[in-house]
């Protein structure tokens, strides 16, 4: 085989291997956690508590509602059920009466918004659990996908690399040396030549450089630097 096929095909099992291994990656990556799952999680974590410390609020409010209620309502009972017979008193009751209904509506008010806001948030939670179990489902067929992929994987990637130890094997010394220095910088490290032109830049080659290609040296384009391959 001539040296600058080998080369041509040492860079395509190389660039396989590399595929593999991430795809290897990914999948060990996914079995040893998820980002995403992680950060759904915790922002549904974080609207259960807001929603607790809300349901908190909403009954103190309440009770405060309760306890004036009744309070206004001790004072209706005291004014109109002739108990009171001085009308300064009387007088003042219905102030304090008056009061007490103002400030209920104030307080109901208040009452309100926290509903509205409680509701608002068990609503924003039942999203983040709904999000958190489908990325957990979409995690689960994934790893399945991954599980049932890697004996597969692991034959491919055997096999990738014994062929790459054959030519590796099978070239000289020197054609690894200068292959691994190019593919170093350029990857891939070897590029075709057809019609003339560099496949790896596109650009038109010297006639010079495809002669010496021809006669299979190791010549590198002197735009990209790719070992040239005819
Ligand atoms: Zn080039």
């Amino acid at each position: 085989m001539r040296l600058g096929e080998s080369l041509a095909q040492l860079a395509e099992v190389e660039s396989r291997l590399a595929a593999l291994a991430a795809e290897a990656a990914a999948a060990g990556a996914r079995a040893a956690g998820d980002s995403v799952l992680a950060d759904l999680e915790s922002r549904s974590d974080e609207l259960e508590q807001s929603v607790r410390r809300a349901s908190a609020t909403l009954r103190q409010v309440e009770l405060e509602v309760e306890e004036l209620q009744g309070r206004a309502r001790a004072q209706e009972r005291s004014i109109y059920d002739g108990s009171v017979r001085s009308p300064a008193d009387l007088q003042r009751r219905q102030h304090q009466l008056q009061s007490l209904r103002e400030l209920i509506s104030g307080r109901e008010e208040v009452e309100l918004a926290e509903m509205e806001g409680q509701e608002q948030l068990a609503a924003e939670l039942g999203q983040a659990r709904a999000a958190v179990a489908q990325r957990a489902r979409e995690l689960e067929l994934l790893r399945q996908a991954d599980a049932s992929r890697a004996p597969q994987l692991g034959a491919e990637t055997a096999a990738a690399a014994g062929e790459r130890d054959q030519l590796l094997g099978a070239l000289p010394e020197s054609a690894v040396v200068f292959y691994r220095r190019i593919a170093a910088r350029r990857q891939p490290p070897v590029a075709l030549v057809v019609g003339g032109i560099c496949s790896g830049c596109r650009l038109p080659l010297p006639h010079r450089l495809l002669e010496e290609a021809r006669r299979d040296s190791l010549v590198t384009c002197e735009n990209c630097e790719r070992i040239l391959v005819l």
